[in-house]
């Protein structure tokens, strides 16, 4: 089959784009539109091919015995790289002021890769208890298998996790705000004190995206992601970002992707791509709305009270301010009723919101009840509502009439 080819006058048809060269203070979204892309675009599509191929192949013998000494991105098989995959590596990196980055098949394939990248038999780790549950649970029930060993801090005071250091503390894992209460941490005076001590601090930035916060530039070593949530953005895609700025770490972490293969598969790297080019619109939208339904719960008479660190009232308002630019659509709250008939009777009188773990899609989503049975930080009749894109006043109205209905 003849397929048409552009030749104007004969010479090569040179796509026009932007360079990756872009000024160092370009804003969000012109990164999340152009940085990463010039040198992968062949032949001028305005879309980043999806190279959905597991091995790239080489013109001469003489070509394949000197692929590493070519120094410039080669690719040879997708599980060490990708050039897809790594269109949005550039990008993510750039937008968490890291210099480097890699997507994995899921954030928990992300955040075990970063936490292996640190330990080894004998190693201990220090890490807030209230972090991701699964990330909690492979720290204490996976990794003692291999003789590392963590010590949990129920705190939010920095001077804890200090206290925590063992001469054998190889890292420190963080979040903030914790993905289930929602509180802050004083990421700058832990990282400071870690820094002094040599220790490298990972840090899961899931909750505000590079967009609201940038957990390096506040002196963390390594920034994880669930890519499944904001940076997918649509619900359909589940993925990890592990980013950093130290070439020590870089090599550890690429180690771990490499040998242990939970590389990201191209096609979702497509997605996040996509993903990442409404990242901040969303975010503005998702904060937009989770303040208003936060607001419109923390005034009403039924409700007891409202874990959101972008309200006024919250007490780790001040402190987010410090640390974050803005504060994204995830929150919790709890009614005055505390029982399973009052939080059934709220969730299932919802509309707008679906009952589903997870968040950072389009859609609105809402858990309670005896969900969080398994998680002994959580109070048991906490409600998650994750607030999504839908009008911000249809969602308002929605968690109104659930209440007053
Ligand atoms: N970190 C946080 C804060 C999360 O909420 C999640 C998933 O819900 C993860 C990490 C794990 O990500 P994944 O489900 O993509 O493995």
């Amino acid at each position: 089959m003849n397929l048409p080819i552009h030749e104007p006058d004969n010479e090569p048809f040179i796509p026009r784009r932007p360079s990756d060269d872009l000024p160092s203070q370009v804003g969000f979204e012109t990164i999340c539109t152009h940085f990463g892309e010039a040198s992968h675009v062949v032949g001028g599509p305005a879309a980043v091919p999806i190279y959905q191929a597991s091995t790239f192949l080489f013109p001469d013998a003489e070509a394949f015995e000197k692929r590493k000494a070519a120094g410039s991105p080669y690719y040879e098989y997708t599980r060490v790289g990708n050039p897809t995959t790594a269109v949005l590596e550039a990008k993510l990196a750039r937008l968490e002021q890291a210099e480097w980055c890699f997507c994995l098949s899921s954030g928990m394939a992300a955040i075990s890769a970063a936490i292996n990248a640190c330990v080894h038999a004998g190693a201990h780790v220090v890490c807030a208890e209230r972090c991701y549950w699964p990330t909690a649970r492979y720290l204490r029930n996976y990794l003692p298998r291999f003789g590392v060993t963590t010590t949990f801090v129920n705190s939010i005071d920095p001077a804890d996790y200090i206290a925590a250091i063992r001469p054998e503390t190889k890292l420190i894992y963080i979040e903030s705000p914790t993905s289930g209460t929602m509180e802050i941490l004083d990421v700058r005076s832990i990282t400071a004190e870690a820094r002094r001590r040599g220790i490298p601090v990972a840090f899961d930035n899931s909750w505000a995206s590079p967009f609201y916060q940038t957990p390096l530039e506040l002196g963390c070593d390594l920034v994880v992601h669930s890519a499944t949530k904001y940076i997918g953005g649509h619900s359909d895609v589940v993925a990890g970002v592990v980013c950093g700025r130290d070439e020590q770490l870089r090599r550890r972490v690429f180690r771990e992707v490499e040998l242990v293969g939970g590389t990201i598969d191209p096609f979702a790297a497509w997605l996040l791509i996509r993903g990442v080019r409404t990242l901040g619109v969303r975010l503005e939208q998702h904060q937009r709305s989770g303040l208003a339904v936060a607001r419109f719960l923390a005034q009403h008479p039924s409700v007891r009270r409202v874990r959101h660190p972008g309200l006024e009232s919250d007490a780790g308002h001040a402190l987010a301010l410090r640390q974050m630019r803005g504060f994204g659509g995830l929150f919790s709250f709890e009614l005055h009723e505390q029982s399973r008939e009052a939080t059934h009777r709220f969730i299932d009188r919802l509309k707008l919101f679906s009952i589903g773990v997870s968040w950072g899609g389009h859609e609105s989503l809402v858990l309670g009840g005896n969900f969080w049975s398994q998680d002994s930080q959580m109070p048991a009749w906490m409600i998650r509502l994750y607030v999504g894109l839908e009008t911000t006043e249809d969602l308002v109205e929605d968690v109104r009439m659930a209440l007053e209905k």
